[in-house]
């Protein structure tokens, strides 16, 4: 009696350790299976889901026209402001030939902070005041006015620009690296967007001489560094893109080769095989 009943107990103990290999060994298959899924870097996602979906959805008015864009858009808060002659007077530019780079000039403020100030300019009328996007200390980035119509931040040159106001700590006007990413990736993807060339990347101070952003009036040598890293990031993601579009045309030729002499892989990679000499 004893006996059975020890000789049972270790049966389900050998059941027990067989039912927990086995739930081991498939969550070893999951694990592998996702890790193998997971190949695609961010990089691939961001070129993937950005060029696609954000691109696709703002300018794809032909079919086929999505392509002539390369520089993924950066994430955008759209928070457009109310029409008001004060911030956001809804005129068209006559023309879109610069971008116009600022700095706020009031340290420790955040986008947000800014962008509410300049909606808060239709109800105080004492001032005209805005900027089609304010990137803020974490990088953030807020559009106020749309890219084609008429913000106040560069005098005369409103009518024929987009402009973009930086947050910062303090009183140099240097930026912190997250809003510097991100002004270089908004420029990057505004100028290429726009057909824009480096020389139509400037400072407010290049437009009246307004110490205005302080740190690159002040560092002339950190302007000129800014501006070819805007080229060199759309250098980067022309390059990705062509990449991209090589692989999907030789994918293509693969695919019509095989349809057109019957040739599967299977019997490709055989033949590939038997090429080669043994040794
Ligand atoms: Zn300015």
């Amino acid at each position: 009696m004893e006996n059975r009943k020890r000789k049972k107990s270790r049966h389900t103990l050998l059941w027990i350790i067989f039912i927990e290999i086995l739930l081991v060994l498939a969550g070893l298959a999951i694990v592998i299976f996702f890790l193998d899924e997971g190949v695609e870097t961010p990089v691939d996602q961001l070129i993937k889901e950005t060029m696609k979906i954000d691109f696709v959805e703002e300018t794809a008015q032909t079919p086929g026209e999505e392509e002539e864009f390369y520089v993924p858009k950066p994430y955008i808060d759209e928070q457009l402001l109310t029409i008001n002659e004060w911030s956001r007077p809804g005129k068209k530019i006559k023309s879109l030939d610069y971008i116009v780079i600022h700095y706020l000039g009031n340290p420790e403020t955040t986008a947000q902070e800014n962008h509410d100030y300049f909606e808060s300019l239709k109800d105080l009328k004492n001032t005209s005041m805005s900027a089609n996007y304010v990137i803020g200390i974490d990088g953030e980035i807020i559009h106020c006015v749309p890219d084609d119509e008429v913000a106040y931040a560069s005098n005369r040159a409103n009518s024929y620009s987009i402009s973009i106001e930086n947050c910062h700590e303090d009183e140099s006007g240097k930026l912190t690296d997250k809003t510097y990413t991100s002004l270089v990736d908004l420029t990057a993807y505004l100028s290429e967007r726009y057909g824009l060339g480096r020389d139509q990347i400037i400072r407010h101070y290049d437009v009246t001489g307004k110490e205005c952003p302080k740190y690159y009036v002040d560092h002339p040598d950190k302007w000129e560094a800014f501006l070819d890293d805007v080229m060199l990031i759309r250098n980067y993601w022309k390059e990705e893109a062509e990449k991209e579009k090589q692989e999907k045309e030789a994918e293509e030729a693969k695919r019509r080769h095989q349809e057109e002499t019957g040739i599967d892989e299977l019997t490709a990679f055989l033949e590939s095989n038997a090429a080669i000499p043994e040794e």
